[in-house]
Parts: C-alpha cells; sequence; structure tokens
C-alpha cells in the first residue's frame, strides 16, 4: 500500500511559505529521514489521521503526553467543563493547589512545585534557581540529553574538560555558554575528573535519567549514584529533568525506579513536561522545599508566567494523572511495550537486521545495532541510510514512529494488542525489504 501525499504535499508548500521550514517545531519537518511530514487532521486513541484521511498508529502521542491515547472521554470532559469556566485568569485558581499536591503525592522529592507552560521554561528555571541557590554559576550536562532550548544548555560537547562547550545554536553567545561543561553520558572516570577540578564551583548537574533524546539510554545505576554522591559531596545540586520520563515510564517516575536500587536516593529538582499535561502546554518544576523558597516572590530568584497554571491544561493533566494512577496501568503499559519491541526485534532478527531494543512503562527505544548504545557517541554509529528506509517503510504502511534514529517512541493506553501485531506485521514486510 503506498500513500497518497498528494495533500500533505502542497500543504507543505504553503506552510514554507509562512513558516519556517513550514513547521513550528523542527523534528517535524522530516530532515532527518526525507519525504513529506503528514499533516494532521484529527486523533483518536491510538490514531491518527493526515490531510489525506489516511490513518496511522500513532507511536508519537505528541512525543509523550498522550499516554492516555488521544481524546480520552473522561479528559475531554474534564477540559470541557473547565473551557466553560474560563480560559485564563492571572489569578490562581483551587485546581492548581490539587495538581501540586497530587504532582507531591506521587513524586515525593517534590516537596514544593511551580507550574510553567513547557519543559524548556521549566529546565531554564530550574537551572537559575539551582545558581541562585549555590551561589555559584557552573553547571554539567551530558552529551546528547535535551533539555529544551535555553540559551545556556544549548551546548555541544568540547573536545575535552579544558575546553568548554561550544554553543550548538547560532545566536548563543559563546559568554553565555561558558559555564557550561559538557561531559559523556554514563562516564563516570569524566565526572570524577570534573568535580575534581571544579566541583566547588558547580551549581548543578542537570540529566535526563533515561535519555530519551537519545532514542532511549539509560543512565547506569552506578553513573546515577556517583552523581548523586559528588553533587552531595561538593554541595551541588542533581537536577533530574523528567520531561520525558515523568509519568511515563512508572507512576513515581523515573527517579522511583532508581530508587529501588540506591538507597535513599532522590534528585534535589525535578523538571516535568508532557504527561503533566495530558496534550496542554504545562510543564512544572519542584523539589526541596528549602530550595524552593528561594523563588520569588518568597525568594531572590526571579520566575513568572501569564499562563502558568492555566485552569484548562491543569485540569486536562490533573484528570490525566487520576487516570494513570490506577493500578497496574504502568506494568500493563510496560507488558504491552515489551511486546512491540521483542516482537520488532524477532523480525528483525529473521531478517539478519542488526537490532537492540529496550523499554520501560510506555517508552521505548530500538537501534538498527547489534548491542545497546550506553553514549551518544555510541548512537550515532547507526546506519542512518538504513534507518530511513526502514522508517519510510514503516510510514508508507501507516505506522508512525518518530521521524529520526535519535529519538524515543510512546505506546500509549489506547493502543491494542492488535495494533502492535500490526505494527510488527508490517515491520516484517519492511524488514526483508532491507
Ligand atoms: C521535550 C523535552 C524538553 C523540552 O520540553 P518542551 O515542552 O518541548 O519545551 C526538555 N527535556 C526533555 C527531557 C524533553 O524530552
Amino acid at each position: 500500500m503506498t500513500q497518497n501525499t498528494d495533500l500533505n504535499q502542497p500543504l507543505f508548500e504553503r506552510a514554507k511559505g509562512v513558516i519556517p521550514g513550514g513547521v513550528n517545531s523542527p523534528v517535524r519537518a522530516f530532515n532527518a529521514v526525507g519525504g513529506i511530514p503528514r499533516f494532521v487532521k484529527r486523533a483518536q486513541g491510538p490514531y491518527f489521521w493526515d490531510t489525506n484521511d489516511q490513518q496511522f498508529v500513532d507511536y508519537i502521542g505528541s512525543w509523550g503526553p498522550m499516554i492516555l491515547g488521544h481524546g480520552h472521554p473522561e479528559v475531554l470532559q474534564a477540559v470541557q467543563a473547565a473551557v466553560l469556566e474560563g480560559f485564563s485568569f492571572g489569578a490562581p485558581t483551587e485546581r492548581e493547589v490539587v495538581l501540586a499536591e497530587k504532582i507531591r503525592e506521587l513524586v515525593p522529592s517534590m516537596e514544593m512545585v511551580r507550574m510553567v507552560s513547557s519543559g524548556t521554561e521549566a529546565g531554564m528555571s530550574a537551572l537559575r534557581l539551582a545558581r541562585g541557590y549555590t551561589g555559584r554559576n557552573k553547571i554539567i550536562k551530558f552529551n546528547g540529553c535535551y533539555h529544551g532550548h535555553a540559551d545556556s544548555l544549548l551546548v555541544k560537547a568540547g573536545s575535552g574538560l579544558a575546553t568548554f562547550g561550544a554553543s550548538s545554536s547560532a545566536g548563543v553567545p559563546a559568554d553565555v555558554v561558558k559555564d557550561t561543561i559538557v561531559l559523556e553520558y554514563n562516564d563516570i572516570a569524566q565526572l570524577e575528573e570534573a568535580f575534581a577540578k571544579i566541583g566547588h564551583e558547580v551549581a548543578c548537574v542537570i540529566m535526563e535519567p533515561i535519555a530519551g533524546n537519545m532514542n532511549f539510554v539509560r543512565a547506569s545505576v552506578e553513573f546515577t549514584r556517583r552523581i548523586r554522591e559528588l553533587t552531595k559531596e561538593y554541595g551541588a545540586l542533581m537536577i533530574y529533568d523528567e520531561v520525558m520520563t515523568g509519568f511515563r515510564v512508572a507512576l513515581g517516575c523515573a527517579q522511583s525506579l532508581y530508587a529501588k536500587e540506591i538507597d535513599g536516593f532522590e534528585p534535589d529538582l525535578t523538571v516535568m513536561g508532557k504527561v503533566i499535561g495530558g496534550g496542554m502546554p504545562m510543564a512544572a518544576f519542584g523539589g526541596r522545599r528549602e530550595i524552593m523558597e528561594k523563588l520569588s516572590p518568597l525568594g531572590p530568584v526571579y520566575q513568572a508566567g501569564t499562563l502558568s497554571g492555566n485552569p484548562i491544561a491543569t485540569a486536562c493533566g490533573l484528570k490525566t494523572l487520576e487516570l494513570i494512577g490506577q493500578p497496574g496501568f504502568h506494568s500493563e503499559l510496560h507488558l504491552k511495550t515489551g511486546h512491540l519491541m521483542q516482537g520488532l526485534k524477532a523480525e528483525a532478527d529473521e531478517a539478519g537486521i542488526p537490532f537492540s531494543i529496550d523499554w520501560q512503562g510506555g517508552l521505548f527505544g530500538f537501534y538498527l545495532l547489534p548491542e545497546l548504545p550506553s553514549s551518544y557517541h555510541a548512537v550515532m554509529k547507526t546506519d542512518g541510510a538504513l534507518f530511513n528506509k526502514f522508517y519510510h517503510g514503516m510510514l508508507s504502511r501507516g505506522h508512525y514512529f518518530a521521524p529520526a534514529l535519535y529519538e524515543a517512541g510512546f505506546v500509549s493506553a489506547a493502543h491494542t494488542e492488535a495494533d502492535i501485531d500490526r505494527t510488527i506485521e508490517a515491520a516484517r514486510e519492511v524488514f526483508k525489504t532491507l
């Protein structure tokens, strides 16, 4: 079955006339895989339909938020009720308090929570808070982790510790990134070396606990434990960026999984987004009370937002968190995601294609590599041309994965075993063509 891209093509041309690259976020443009993006008309459950009314099984789910699938009836109802009460007030509402309490109940390390409108904003604010709290400037991040597009986080790895990272975007002055140090993910020796040299100047270490922006790379337990020990020893904060993993890999987020392995493990601050808005613009950051109390209006670290804690977004997020809190939700999702991954792997093995997989809850990653990578360099060894062929093979059969080999995938509660079997069946055909 080949898809008719007739209506997507002219729409993309029109879009390119008024929107840079035709898209409002770069990965949507399909630059990595080539071809024409699918313009979405509507979505329901695990599916969306493009402008040609072609149906796709959606393994992106808005890059994570749609953990219940699209248009869950109870979420729709909560949003519709909220809309009738008003769009935005610029004044506090009870629902923000209830949502913050709910987040604290599920993630005890978040003693206090501040809501914002995007993961970028949450990450940027958490960094400012860490710097304000510690009175230090330097921050450590890891190569291949994404924390939104705040200036000081748009940094590529330098050639060594002596050289500071270089900005990865035009428009970011070298001065702005001079305090950002980029280290390799899962490299304990390099981390120890960095702390030995500059540990007393470090405000925070920010990391994705499972790096979903390198597809799916877990931080090793040992690496995580060392970060926690060193940040404590040197008086730096540990920031967990759970924008992607939060409420998706487990109800208690990725930190609950690492807490099972590391006694008493907790990050100092956590950044959340995606699932907590259920598809609405909503994100948050939170952590220890004494740190959070440094935020304005209580403390000297300024942070604000006209639409922060928006009443419709909080209604959507709150209902989403309530529904995913039902017993067994994440274990069922984990089994289903595992079925998809193991099914794809079996077909790849059958066809003699190198393939490695990992997953947790409703988040997955697969690589056209014989072994799971543990760093950005290893991820980048993937054969891009082979991935693109696989990608377009699946797309033309109506299975929509992330259009780039370094992005994770998402399964929702609405995906049925039959949907997953169809995807595995399609993959069998596609692997034969590689
Ligand atoms: C998506 C994402 C962000 C950025 O969130 P936006 O809402 O797109 O600004 C930050 N960190 C991680 C880990 C993400 O996956």
